[in-house]
């Protein structure tokens, strides 16, 4: 699959995504913001929709914010979904990671709105809360929920499996470069930061039996999608 074709195909998962997540009983809305944190991880391919959309919207200054506030604490993931998918299925243990809220606001966030809102990862679309979290200081997340945004999570990484996850600042100050946009576009990453993990295709899908019924309806969607020139 070249780049074009797995940007098409992550924007028919993203409308998976949004229909799945369009519920009545949600609290999340505009200007509401608590759930965007410094922590946010994406894919390379993600990243990649971010900064040309950045780019050619003429935004470019939100990647100096991001340069601005790269030396403060954010959580760098140490695995990819799909990798922990494998160690679960293993019985293995899943490295330790340091993940805190408290690190901070994501540095985007401008006057409690997201500026790159269309196309924002995975990350931001998935998480929802059934009470503000701004009062309960936490979100209120449907375990089924939480089994089916993994599923989105591992299809993702399954469709950009060459590329890389990382947090959001280190991915889009990568894809700042357009030397590094090109050699993802080629399919070429010669040059990669240290804090990005490669990406795994899919082994396993990890469902258990209880949320069964709530995942097979997006599998099927998923499982449906038309890849471009096929
Ligand atoms: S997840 Fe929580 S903080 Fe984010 S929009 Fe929904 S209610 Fe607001
Ligand atoms: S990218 Fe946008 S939606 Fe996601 S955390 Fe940052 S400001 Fe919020």
């Amino acid at each position: 699959m070249n780049t074009d074709t797995k940007l098409a195909v992550l924007d028919q998962i993203y409308k998976i995504c949004d229909d799945f997540a369009e519920t009545p009983d949600l609290a999340c809305q505009r200007y509401c913001a608590a759930c965007c944190t410094r922590n946010v991880t994406l894919t390379t391919l993600e990243g990649y929709r971010i900064a040309e959309h950045i780019i050619s919207n003429g935004k470019s200054d939100l990647f100096a914010k991001l340069e601005n506030e790269s030396d403060k604490k954010r959580f760098h993931p140490l695995t990819t979904t799909n990798r922990l998918a494998v160690l679960c299925m293993e019985g293995k243990e899943p490295p330790e990671e340091e993940n805190d809220a408290s690190f901070g606001s994501c540095p985007f966030l401008t006057d409690d709105e997201c500026p790159v809102y269309p196309v924002r990862p995975f990350g931001c679309r998935c998480f929802v809360s059934k009470q503000d979290c701004r009062e309960t200081g936490f979100a209120d997340v449907e375990p089924s929920v939480i089994a089916v945004n993994n599923v989105f999570l591992q299809y993702i990484e399954h469709v950009d499996a060459q590329g890389y996850s990382g947090n959001l600042t280190d991915i889009l100050l990568f894809m700042e470069s357009e030397d590094n946009r090109q050699s993802y576009m080629n399919s070429d990453l010669k040059r990669i930061s240290e804090r990005l993990i490669q990406n795994s295709p899919i082994k396993v899908v990890l469902v258990s039996p209880e949320h069964r019924d709530r995942v097979e309806p997006v599998l099927k969607s998923l499982q449906s999608i038309k890849v471009p020139g096929n």
